[in-house]
């Protein structure tokens, strides 16, 4: 099979495939120094009422949180949506692949709309369906795939989902991604020459996990570049992996970096570093605690009155939490600032056009998983929630 050269953002799908960046929204934005926005929006949601259901991720803007019926990670949120049968409009603030999984786990009649086309993420972006389709094809080539369990992170695009749902494979997220990953070497025990996982898209999550939580060593994994003929790894060192890790990274979290761990250990007294498990493995190992949004917020929550926390994830949520406790004292494990732009895409005016649009009784952004895909999807989706124990957060 021959991968589809698509842009590196795959959005606007039937619109301008070309063209992800700067979508437009097919109508007249209002101004951002409109000094009636707030107004606007709430004019906009009292009018359409229980019609719709606002879910607002927490790497959102403040100004977008506002009106956020829920808050939450994107797993929690596409539950949320589900557990509100009766609510029209599901209008997510978040990204792409989260507005997917919303549509999956809704039900028929709800629509779910992005407020800006345009946000994406670049992390569900580095795993393109015709390249894991490749993928898989090499590890047939080399006598593997009988071996190989697909395992994808719930920051995937719904169709990576239904590749895994087909073949026998898993949804995973943050909080879970170690029993996923014992799920699925239980599913290849009986193979041969031992049982391997093919992870997907975040290589740092799949490699924290395989090491801090399973026990495999860094030299158990290989990295499949989809970039390099034949991934860049030989079919000898395919057969002798364990891992076989996506080649993908967050773009936000990836910047934390082992330097700025040490310079704060050296001049803030007493500092904890808390990152999330999509940092690289160097500065996972440096930190303290490691954790989902989830874990890290409640673990803030939990923490005594003028501990001092360096924080390693998204930008927003960390202002928010230092806003929201003041007794502790909250940085950023960073230098400069870094917000995760396709995120912050979604701005007052974009959500003030969709909820205006959907109050005027017209249709906007709506995103639609196919009925295949969206099977398939579910399928894997389905596999993680029957996973013992731990939360289904990401
Ligand atoms: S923070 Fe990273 S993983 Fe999350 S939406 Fe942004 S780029 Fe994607």
């Amino acid at each position: 099979m021959t991968t589809v050269d698509l842009p590196l953002l795959p959005l606007g799908r039937g619109t301008d495939l070309n063209s992800e960046r700067g979508v437009e929204c097919p109508g007249d934005l209002p101004a951002p120094s409109d000094p009636e926005l707030v107004a606007r929006a709430q004019a906009a949601k009292d009018k359409l009422g229980d019609r719709v259901f606002v879910l607002g991720h927490h790497y959102q803007r403040d100004e977008v949180i506002a009106f956020a019926d829920v808050t939450g990670d994107s797993f929690k949120l596409a539950r949320d949506a589900a557990a509100r049968p009766a609510a029209e409009f599901i209008v997510f603030c978040g990204v792409h692949f989260m507005a997917e999984s919303a549509d999956i786990l809704t039900g028929p009649e709800q629509k779910v709309i992005l407020p800006d086309l345009a946000a994406g993420c670049s992390m569900a972006d580095m795993a393109r369906i015709g390249q894991v389709e490749d993928a898989w094809d090499a590890l047939v080539d080399a006598g593997v795939a009988d071996s190989v369990v697909p395992v994808t992170y719930m920051n995937s695009s719904a169709d990576i989902k239904a590749f895994c749902g087909r073949n026998g494979g898993v949804v995973c997220t943050s909080s879970n991604a170690e029993v996923a990953l014992e799920w699925a070497f239980e599913q290849k025990a009986a193979a041969p020459d031992g049982a391997k996982v093919l992870f997907f898209p975040d290589q740092h999550l799949g490699r924290n996990t395989a090491v801090l939580k399973m026990g495999l060593g860094v030299e158990d994994c290989v990295v499949w570049d989809p970039h390099q003929p034949h991934g860049g790894v030989t079919v000898e060192e395919l057969r002798a992996a364990t891992m076989i890790l996506w080649k993908g990274h967050c773009s936000v979290h990836g910047r934390f970096s082992p330097a700025v761990v040490d310079q704060l250990r050296a001049t803030v007294p007493d500092v904890q570093i808390l990152v999330h498990p999509e940092c690289t493995h160097e500065v996972v190992l440096k930190a303290d605690l490691v954790g989902s949004t989830e874990f890290i917020i409640s673990t803030i929550e939990a923490a005594p009155a003028g501990s001092t926390w360096a924080i390693g994830t998204e930008l927003n949520l960390v202002q928010r939490l230092a806003r929201t406790h003041p007794d502790k004292n909250i940085l950023f494990l960073d230098k400069s600032v870094c917000y995760c732009s396709t995120m912050n895409r979604i701005d007052l005016p974009h959500f003030v056009w969709a909820m205006e649009s959907l109050a005027a009784g017209t249709l906007v952004n709506q995103i639609e998983v196919d009925p295949e895909t969206a099977r398939w999807a579910l399928v894997a989706l389905q596999r993680m929630l029957d996973l013992p124990g731990k939360s289904h957060r990401d």
